[in-house]
């Protein structure tokens, strides 16, 4: 995921204890920043290139879709190929 150097992002201060301290959050109401005691909206050129960004901001986290293993593929799989519907 690339962002423009002058997208706004989101950066929680002041807490500890979370995996995703100082990545920054492309999306102010994300989940992870509810934890903050603290949000601070910055430009994403004030960080490297490789500064972590946070996995549910970018997509790459699902809480219940990202195992590889989803409840979805196992009911498709479960399934009977008669009664899915493409349409
Ligand atoms: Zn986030």
């Amino acid at each position: 995921m690339s962002l423009d150097p002058d997208a706004r992002v989101w950066v929680a201060t002041g807490f500890s204890g979370s995996n995703c301290e100082k990545c920054l959050h492309t999306d102010p109401d994300c989940r992870n920043l509810t934890e903050a005691r603290d949000v601070v909206a910055k430009r994403r050129r004030m960080y490297p290139a490789d500064q972590r960004v946070c996995e549910i901001c970018s997509g790459a986290y699902t809480p219940s879709r990202d195992t590889g293993r989803s409840e979805a593929y196992e009911l498709l799989d479960a399934a009977d190929p008669d009664e899915v519907s493409v349409e």
